[in-house]
């Protein structure tokens, strides 16, 4: 047994698996967080980084923010756990209540999740169950984009669009299809917000309708703004026509508005900034400020009201995790809605965004950059893909905006910010400056 003792173990980077990362790399040159503190995480080495892409697009109020921080201290003191089926706790139903009363529309009930992958699951689920309690059961095909992502799960994974997160995976979930996304539409680049052209890409889900018979499909699932795929923004008029196609074919709708709710865009949710409203939004990330791990799913109360009164088999809806509404996850968000409200943080993107775009924008004439994109306090910036050489310029980018104190994020040749929104103009400068040198350095 003895080469079993902890001493002949793995040293310490060795055991943990780490996700979406190159494990052999990281692990050659470790980037350590120790610690944060508003804008800036503080690193192993003493450095700050700036953190202009919250976290992984969650810390929406920035780090260790105190409202917080006394909220989850509070109610581990007061009650740690409560069952999550068939028991109820007050703080659950008091966040439910606010989170309806913010969101526009008929999206007045709320079922709590873990995380992103998890709202996209239960909403999925929700679809599909809510037109076998109409006596549609047959409305059970779901179709998602190309280049979406919404999550890791396998409806998620299924729906999504991402060659690479689907390829290790086999054959998925059947009875799925995928309309193109609005990526790379001619006379599109370098928009400043809402890109002009491209409407008629809604059209792709008649051509599926077509194709598969709409009484067959349940849902469409969309991100309004798509973050992980690269900051790709919905062409003006565009989920206006998604919207219109679905209610002539009794298809449900859903927002997965994971990285877009809480702010980002300059408004609450994407719901409010496009005025369209679906029938199902999907959150998580800044509900709780990634401080822990909660999602959020609003459905309007046609689908809630469906499953009160469908039949008697279809009275309870068969799905939810240990910790749904969590009481620990739902103090740290009620901590983190007072610090949105009583720093405006839900609209403060429409403040800076006219400051924001000014700076994305100024990167234009720089090497390689072949697109721009922004919205409220979010951006992307496309570099020319590099053949030959393994490693993207973006990625290149990443390293060097760490060495230089700045977090930033990619996904293939795009480059993607989206900070804290307490951010100051300073910040930005600093940002947008580093970027700038940065830029020029890539060859
Ligand atoms: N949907 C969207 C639109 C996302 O951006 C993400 C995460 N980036 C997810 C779902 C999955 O969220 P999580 O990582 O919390 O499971």
């Amino acid at each position: 047994m003895s080469e079993l003792s902890a001493g002949a173990k793995a040293n310490d980077l060795e055991a943990y698996w780490m996700p979406f990362t190159a494990n052999r790399q990281f692990k050659a040159n470790p980037r350590m967080v120790v610690g944060a503190d508003g804008m800036y995480f503080k690193l192993s080495d003493g450095r700050d980084l700036l953190d202009g892409i919250a976290g992984l697009w969650c810390c929406n109020a920035g780090h260790n923010r105190p409202r917080i921080v006394e909220a989850i201290q509070k109610q581990a003191a007061e009650l740690d756990y409560a069952p999550a089926f068939q028991m109820g706790h007050p703080k659950q139903f008091e966040l439910a209540s606010r989170l309806a009363r913010m969101m526009p529309g008929d999206l007045n009930k709320v079922f709590f999740t873990n995380s992103g992958s998890e709202s996209v699951e239960t909403a999925l689920k929700m679809a599909i169950a809510y037109h076998r309690a109409r006596g549609e059961g047959q409305r059970v095909r779901l179709i998602g984009r190309e280049k979406g992502y919404h999550g890791v799960n396998f409806g998620g994974m299924s729906v999504g669009g991402m060659p690479a997160n689907r390829k290790m995976f086999g054959s998925l979930m059947t009875g799925v299809d995928h309309m193109r996304h609005t990526h790379g539409i001619e006379g599109n680049r370098f928009s400043h917000g809402q890109p002009p052209n491209g409407a008629e890409m809604a059209d792709d889900l008649e051509r599926l309708c077509e194709l598969h018979d709409p009484s067959t499909i349940a849902a469409v699932i969309v991100e309004p703004l798509a973050g992980s795929a690269g900051v790709i923004l919905p062409p003006k008029g565009y989920l206006e026509r998604l919207r219109a196609i679905c209610d002539k074919h009794g298809i449900l709708l859903i927002f997965d508005e994971v990285i877009t709710a809480y702010g980002r865009l300059g408004s609450p949710f994407a719901v409010n900034h496009f005025g369209v409203e679906p029938d199902i939004v999907t959150t998580a990330k800044a509900l709780a400020n990634g401080v822990i791990p909660m999602g959020a799913v609003f459905v309007q109360d046609k689908i809630y009201d469906a499953f009160m009164t469908g039949p008697e088999n279809m009275v309870e809806f068969f799905h939810g995790y240990t910790f749904s509404g969590n009481p620990m996850a739902c103090a740290a968000a009620l901590g983190t809605l007072d610090t949105y409200e009583e720093e405006g943080l839900l609209t403060r993107g429409s403040e800076l965004s006219p400051y924001w775009e000014d700076a994305v924008h100024s990167l234009k004439d720089l090497p390689n950059v072949i697109d721009l994109r922004n919205m409220g306090l979010i951006a992307g910036i496309e570099l020319e893909p590099r053949a030959g050489k393994p490693t993207a310029r973006a990625f290149e980018a990443f390293l060097k905006a760490y060495e230089a104190g700045l977090l930033i994020r990619t996904t293939g040749d795009t480059i993607a910010l989206s900070p804290p929104l307490i951010i100051e103009k300073s910040h930005i400068d600093f940002a947008f400056g580093t970027l700038r040198d940065i830029l020029k350095s890539l060859d």
